[in-house]
């Protein structure tokens, strides 16, 4: 019996377990599924490559997770990297975000997205969609030529069923001032929550997650997969076949798992909503190849000609993750059945374009390696927006916190994880 059972590794559990020991509390367990520590940010090593689960760079907009990287890293051991991302459309790299660098794109395009904006209205209906965002913030011609084809690949998700309750930080707003000037001019301004970031010099992002677990003085006990989770006896049950009592529980693996493991005499309408629950998953694949395939750090790709909706270079974000003379490239796509047949098809045309846009030979790759993320992101629709806080209510009276990206079902960063892991904490023990 642990006072506190933390379920996952990822970074929020870790933050959990290093916010609790912060405060001298060390009467709690972590278990993981993996062998490894890491969730979403693992790194894998290949034939002298690495490779995270896609692009995996960390922003810092929030005070205390300023003073948290203080705490737990030494910054000489990471690279501090200002954006160079673009966006790919009718044959023409602009700078992103799109909406302050029309600059290069056909006049019509200008045109239409400037006329567009400046015609925009104020959309009077209650659960708003996202598409309803877009028109009424950035109006129908960059709706057009980016928001909708996008957010469509990104999501694999039609986007007027879409919520706009999760916009937020991600989507950067700007000025008719701000338009204009970037599409007569080459734009310098960066704007967006991604515009600095930092990485790590080596090891990939698991370097990061790795260095906070070692100021943790608890093991953390791995290859340990939840099976069952009793709410009214308050146990965990594993598929090793051990199990593990509780006070409170804090659990990070995803809530549609979650739902779906309640022991059925817990609760009934609460594993009933699992299936509720939308997420997508993605195929990112990663090419290993000679000589240097691009000096850019991401490119996005919003038309459907392109099966990926974003492309990314591991050795500009440090030339540790190639081999000298070496780069190496990711991409990333997306489909919401959870078993679509035609993963592979797309696969093949993916990489067949990704050759073609970046010349690469065949005879130069070195090595590939093809990672599927399950749980990727979060479908905001209406149903999520007013069920999911009622689900965390409801299982916060069985002393369960659901916390975390996929445990709280939201779309958030790496950031948001830590803050998680440190106020549920904070909540638990006063
Ligand atoms: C495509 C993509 C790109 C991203 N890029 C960025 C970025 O550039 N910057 C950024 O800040 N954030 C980024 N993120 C978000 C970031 O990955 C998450 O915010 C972060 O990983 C969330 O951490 P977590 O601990 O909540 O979840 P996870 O990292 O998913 O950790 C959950 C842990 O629970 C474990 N687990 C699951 N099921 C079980 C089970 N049954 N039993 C035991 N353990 C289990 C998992 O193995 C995992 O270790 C990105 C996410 C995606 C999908």
């Amino acid at each position: 019996m642990a006072e506190i059972v933390i379920l996952g590794a990822g970074p929020t559990g870790i933050s959990a377990a290093y916010h609790l020991e912060k405060k001298g509390f060390y009467d709690y367990k972590i278990f993981e599924k993996e062998p490894n520590i890491g969730g979403l940010c693992r790194s894998i090593r290949q034939d002298g490559f690495t490779f995270d689960f896609t692009g995996h760079l960390l922003h810092i907009n929030d005070e205390y997770f300023r003073q948290f990287l203080q705490e737990t890293i030494n910054f000489e051991d990471f690279n501090n990297i200002n954006r160079r991302s673009f966006v790919y459309s009718e044959n023409t790299f602009t700078k992103y975000p799109y909406q302050i660098n029309l600059h290069g794109l056909p006049t019509a395009t200008i045109a239409q997205c400037l006329a567009g904006f400046i015609k925009r209205k104020k959309i009077r209906k209650k659960n708003k969609s996202f598409y309803d965002w877009v028109i009424e913030n950035f109006g129908s011609g960059f709706a057009k030529y980016f928001f909708v084809p996008y957010q469509e690949k990104i999501f694999s998700y039609d986007i007027k069923k879409l919520s706009a309750t999760w916009t937020g930080r991600f989507v950067p707003q700007t000025s008719l001032i701000e338009m204009i000037n970037g599409a007569l001019k080459d734009n310098e301004t960066k704007i967006g929550y991604n515009s600095n970031f930092i990485y790590p010099k080596q090891g990939g992002i698991n370097f990061w997650v790795n260095k906070i677990a070692e100021k943790i003085k608890n093991r953390v006990h791995t290859n340990f997969c939840v099976e069952k989770v009793d709410l009214v006896n308050k146990i965990v049950h594993f598929t090793n076949g051990e199990q593990e009592n509780f006070k409170h529980l804090i659990t990070t693996i995803p809530l549609d798992h979650l739902l779906n493991n309640l022991k059925e005499d817990s609760t009934t309408t609460l594993y009933r909503s699992a299936n509720n629950l939308l997420c997508n998953s993605v195929i990112n694949f990663n090419i290993g190849l000679k000589g240097n395939v691009s000096d850019k750090h991401w490119i996005y790709y919003p038309e459907k000609q392109y099966p990926f909706y974003r492309v990314g270079f591991w050795h500009n974000f440090s030339q540790l993750m190639a081999p000298e003379g070496h780069s190496s490239l990711y991409g990333e796509f997306s489909f919401l059945n959870k078993s679509n047949k035609y993963q592979n098809l797309i696969l093949k045309k993916s990489l067949n374009h990704a050759y073609k846009l970046f010349e690469i030979n065949t005879k130069d790759i070195v090595t590939q390696k093809v990672i599927t993320i399950k749980h990727a992101y979060v479908i905001y629709n209406h149903w999520r927006d007013k069920h999911v806080p009622e689900i965390l209510n409801i299982l916060k009276t069985y002393n369960v916190n659901s916390i975390g990206r996929y445990g709280a079902w939201k779309y958030s960063s790496m950031q948001e994880a830590i803050l998680d892991g440190k106020k549920v904490v904070d909540q638990i023990i006063i």
